[in-house]
């Protein structure tokens, strides 16, 4: 099993990396944005829950997100290749939940890649995206910014449990879309 955490700040190329290399290694797709994203539009207690948090560019609780994982696991470990972890885990306390969930299917994660990219690129990217994706948290500046603060004070620290595992990667997230899925999959190639 490849067990991949795609890693980085909001507009890094995670989501449009994890399509590309879902495609290539045969691996199942799990971001906790989207997940959420589609109990908000569902109009779930869930999502909507978690719309005030989401809108604010605020982390939504652990406790909810780590229960959605925990859905997918149940639901898809038994008939995947591995997963792509994208925009998850965002905190330490999820990160060891991740662990202790893959660990009761006899499962862990492989490796972390880190997409690096500056902050004026991140916020000139998301608001090129909130254009077209739709999403209230991609078209004010405040809240793009906001994002990008709960990442540097919150996220940030998890790249480094992934170091002491000695299973973390850093690369550069700018360039083309294409080089940079390059160099992802040269890395994953490694690990195999
Ligand atoms: P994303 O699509 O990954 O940028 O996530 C959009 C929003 O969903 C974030 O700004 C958070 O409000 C929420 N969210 C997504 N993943 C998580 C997570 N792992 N932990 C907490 N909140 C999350």
């Amino acid at each position: 099993m490849l067990n991949l955490v795609l890693f980085g700040p909001p507009g890094s190329g995670k989501g449009t990396q994890a399509a590309r290399l879902v495609q290539k290694y045969n691996l199942e797709h799990v971001s906790t944005g989207n997940l959420l994203r589609a109990e908000k539009s569902a109009g779930t207690p869930l999502g909507l829950e978690a719309k005030k948090f989401m809108d604010a560019g605020e982390l939504v609780p652990d406790s909810v997100v780590i229960g959605m994982i925990n859905n997918k696991l149940a639901e898809k470990a038994s008939s995947v290749n591995g997963f792509i972890f994208d925009g998850f885990p965002r905190t330490i306390p999820q990160a060891e939940a991740l662990d202790a969930l893959l660990a009761e299917r006899d499962m862990s994660i492989t490796q972390m890649l880190a997409l690096e990219v500056s902050e004026e690129e991140l916020i000139r990217r998301l608001l090129d995206r909130g254009k077209t994706s739709g999403r209230a948290d991609d078209t004010n500046k405040k809240t793009i910014c906001n994002r990008i603060s709960v990442y540097t004070r919150e996220t940030a620290v998890v790249a480094s449990y992934y170091k002491e595992q000695g299973k973390a990667c850093h690369l550069s997230g700018e360039g083309s879309i294409e080089s940079i899925t390059q160099a992802l999959m040269s890395e994953i190639d490694q690990l195999a």
